[in-house]
């Protein structure tokens, strides 16, 4: 540990006490949880793994793991792989622009790195889609550096050991990775950071109150020896969702189903998508709508109403389901088979069609 890294740590406050390494290390040792990733130290997998459990918990992470890698065993397997099949494999994970930036990374490392993961802290951060908690996962538990992956679990562990009683900013973050640092052992970092995770998710919990009594930190903990586990961490106030109206479209041909493709920026860039436009319609202005866009209903089965749920935005869709009597050829029309084998559909269309 450097010396401007410990003036910054100690400018947090309290510094986190040195005997954390020798209890999380003895607790991992006993109580790591068996996930496929595990015990693994290739860096393609520890990061695949990383990118997919950034939005998404674990326990639906492990599918997805298995079958991505059976599809994409190496590297350069991902920097030849055709991005609608990333795409397909990706689809129910969410947040498409992670499964892109796969892509774009395998082609970099293929390209300049000649298919070796890079394996400094700096290179790895510089890689697309890759921040300084996966960085810091990548470069600690594949390549024994001591960088810590700060994430939420993370975050709730240090401010209740330290009793970091302020809101969590990013600069707080930053002190909280400098104070982390100083406890890292130099022999098992990657233990050590995945103790870390492990304790946030098992022991001192995100919701309800932690399990102090089964911690391995219990005696050095100031919130537990104080009672303020359940106040830390100071978050910040939420900022509201924003809610956005769509009409959809489910235009029906046989067995066939009408998709198009979403502009190439923006929320769920260039994925497919069934057809829809802002805001509500009644049923007189979908079907004028419908018209303009050469469809010839020959029936209207149903309306559904149905929500989705993003970061930062919630869309309230209304659904016409239409039964067609002609394909235009302004849509993609594909079977329904062809769309559960090679189109990747947004969660929040595929909902509308498993409706009906
Ligand atoms: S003692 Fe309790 S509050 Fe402190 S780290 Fe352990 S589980 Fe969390």
């Amino acid at each position: 540990m450097s010396v401007s890294d410990k003036e910054k740590a100690n400018k947090a406050g309290p510094v986190l006490p040195q005997i954390l390494q020798q209890r999380l290390l003895a607790w991992y040792d006993q109580n790591a949880r068996p996930l496929p990733w595990r015990r693994d130290t290739n860096p393609y997998h520890v990061w695949i793994s990383e990118i997919m459990l950034q939005q998404t918990g674990v326990e639906v992470v492990k599918a997805y793991y298995a079958r991505f890698l059976e599809a994409f065993p190496t590297i350069e397997a991902l920097a030849e792989a055709d991005e609608q099949k990333v795409l397909k494999l990706w689809e129910g994970l969410g947040y498409y622009s992670r499964a892109r930036n796969l892509m774009k990374t395998a082609r970099i490392i293929d390209r300049e790195y000649g298919g070796r993961f890079p394996d400094t802290y700096e290179e790895i951060l510089r890689l697309p889609g890759v921040g300084t908690y996966t960085a810091g996962a990548i470069a600690s538990i594949c390549f024994n550096l001591p960088v810590p992956a700060v994430d939420g679990n993370v975050v709730r562990v240090v401010a209740r050991i330290a009793g970091i009683d302020e809101e969590v900013t990013e600069s707080v973050k930053k002190r909280m990775t400098a104070s982390l640092k100083m406890v890292y052992p130099p022999d098992r970092c990657g233990d050590f950071t995945q103790s870390l995770m492990d304790l946030g998710a098992v022991v001192c919990i995100p919701n309800g109150a932690p399990k102090c009594p089964q911690c391995p930190a219990a005696d050095i903990c100031t919130a537990n020896r104080d009672g303020s586990a359940l106040s830390l961490p100071v978050k910040g106030r939420k900022q509201a969702k924003k809610q956005q109206e769509l009409t959809v479209f489910l235009l029906c041909c046989g067995d066939n189903i009408a998709l198009r493709r979403r502009e190439s920026g923006g929320l769920l860039a260039g994925l497919w998508e069934l057809p829809n436009v802002p805001g509500i319609l009644n049923e007189t202005g979908a079907a004028a709508l419908a018209a303009q866009w050469g469809v010839k209903p020959r029936a209207l089965i149903k309306a559904l109403r149905r929500g989705h749920v993003f970061t930062h935005i919630r869309w309230d869709m209304l659904c016409y389901v239409i039964e067609c009597a002609s394909q235009p050829p302004s849509f993609t029309w594909v079977s329904r088979e062809q769309l559960s084998d090679t189109f990747a559909l947004p969660t929040a269309f595929k909902k509308l069609i498993d409706a009906t």
